[in-house]
């Protein structure tokens, strides 16, 4: 069998058996199982070992990074971030500040996206003629959700 088809049979099996959410020490031995699968999906795709990391498996090329950057900043154009996906966004990109913080460094997800240059967590603080701060939701990344 093709060795990347392999890997990928073998973590689809590690999922469906840790199914049973009651039973913790079944789900440690998956997450170290999927993580050792990780490893070896990567070796199996020819990704250099130093780009592996070695404790989660996942690919840290840059290629992986540019992937995993252009699918945040488009779910960001297209539908902004909501109190579900903003946490998932801000944890992307702090892996990626721990792994590879040279391709973090200089490159904002959010300005790529089309944020507001002063947008902060969803937020555009100015001040208001009247001298009183003021906060907008971003358009881009907060269209909508609950009030601040
Ligand atoms: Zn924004």
């Amino acid at each position: 069998m093709n060795p990347v088809k392999h890997c990928v049979l073998r973590m689809q099996t590690i999922a469906r058996a840790a199914s049973d959410p009651t039973d913790h020490v079944a789900a440690v031995d998956a997450r170290t199982s999927m993580d050792d699968a990780r490893i070896a999906l990567c070796v199996a795709r020819g990704v250099p070992l130093e780009d592996i990391d070695p404790s989660q498996g996942y690919d840290l090329t840059r290629r992986a990074y540019e992937s995993v950057r252009d699918t945040w900043i488009g779910e960001v154009r297209r539908k902004g971030l909501s109190e579900y996906t903003r946490p998932w966004f801000e944890a992307a990109l702090a892996y990626w500040r721990e792994h590879r913080p040279e391709f973090v460094e200089g490159d904002d997800w959010l300005a790529a996206a089309g944020c507001d240059p002063d947008c902060d967590g969803g937020w555009v603080r100015y001040r208001g003629r009247d001298g009183e701060f003021v906060e907008l939701r971003c358009r881009t990344c907060n269209p909508r959700g609950g009030a601040q």
